[in-house]
């Protein structure tokens, strides 16, 4: 089972409810950390660091001497990442994603592609977690490739959490592709229905199957709850709004270990999110 654990902003409490129950497998679990521009779940499991892998994609170069300008390269790339007017293309590597697809299409083979850098994926192991985590270069503005060298180290056979980068961008959809099923985690507030409502529409477009995690319960008003009912969207968990909880993040501690008696609250997720699956609890992922 692949779960994706997404939220239409930041500061919802994803990564909260990523490691929290990641801690409540109590089997080997991977935690995969795709908000690769801020990445924060290690902050909260004492794991060693096992390996570190710098990730690449190949950036198209031009031979000035074999381009004759025809702008071929300029019209298939989506990305804007080469332009030609007429001559030899611009090339902007911030913007190129390494899809390559530049170079294929030249008639006259003058692309060629070097190597360059653009984060690494480290592991770590914290108990039954393994943590796989994406850590974009500075100045790299394209993560989905990023994003796409973390979730290639999925271990088939093992349950996975994907933590995803906050808000619907094309960083989200690429970790969602392939999930089996997605959290999407808001507050009881106005803004947190706003984006709510983005996310929905979001995995209702990918068609994943999707409940949805209510964080600070006490907070705000009752819209969001009836958003749900009305749209019938489960709501898989409710996560009161207690002071402690703030500081046990602020410590980069786990709730399920600081306030045991929460425990039961994300091991009632960890049963929902498989009956919603139609899994059984410790079977085959
Ligand atoms: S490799 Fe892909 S993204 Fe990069 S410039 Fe070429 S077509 Fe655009
Ligand atoms: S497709 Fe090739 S020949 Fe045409 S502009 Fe681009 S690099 Fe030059």
């Amino acid at each position: 089972m692949n779960l994706a654990v997404a939220s239409g902003k930041g500061g919802t409490g994803k990564t909260t409810v990523s490691v929290n129950l990641a801690k409540t497998f109590g089997m080997p679990v991977g935690l995969l950390d795709c908000d690769v521009e801020e990445p924060n779940a290690h902050l909260f499991l004492a794991g060693d660091l096992h390996g570190e892998e710098n990730v690449t994609i190949p950036l198209p170069q031009v031979d000035e001497s074999l381009c004759d300008g025809c702008g071929e390269c300029s019209r298939f790339c989506e990305y804007h990442a080469i332009v030609s007017f007429g001559t030899t293309p611009l090339i902007f590597p911030e913007m190129c994603h390494g899809c390559g697809g530049c170079a294929k299409v030249c008639p006259r083979n003058a692309i060629r592609e070097v190597e360059k850098r653009i984060g690494v994926v480290q592991t770590r192991q914290a108990g039954n977690i393994t943590l796989i985590q994406g850590r974009l270069d500075v100045g790299v503005a394209t993560a989905p490739p990023l994003i796409r060298a973390v979730k290639a180290r999925l271990q088939s056979g093992v349950h996975a959490i994907l933590d995803t980068p906050p808000g619907t961008s094309c960083s989200v959809t690429t970790t969602l592709r392939g999930a089996d099923l997605v959290l999407l985690v808001t507050e009881p507030t106005p803004f947190g229905l706003h984006d709510l409502g983005l996310a929905v529409s979001m995995v209702r477009a990918l068609g994943i199957p999707f409940g949805v995690v209510i964080n600070r319960v006490g907070i705000g008003d009752e819209r969001v709850h009836s958003f749900c009912r009305d749209e019938n969207i489960p709501v898989l968990l409710e996560i009161p709004d207690d002071r402690r909880i703030a500081e046990v993040y602020s410590e980069g501690r786990l709730i399920v270990v600081a306030l045991p008696e929460y425990r039961g609250l994300f091991e009632s997720l960890l049963e929902r999110t498989m009956v919603t699956m139609k899994l059984p609890r410790g079977g085959e992922p």
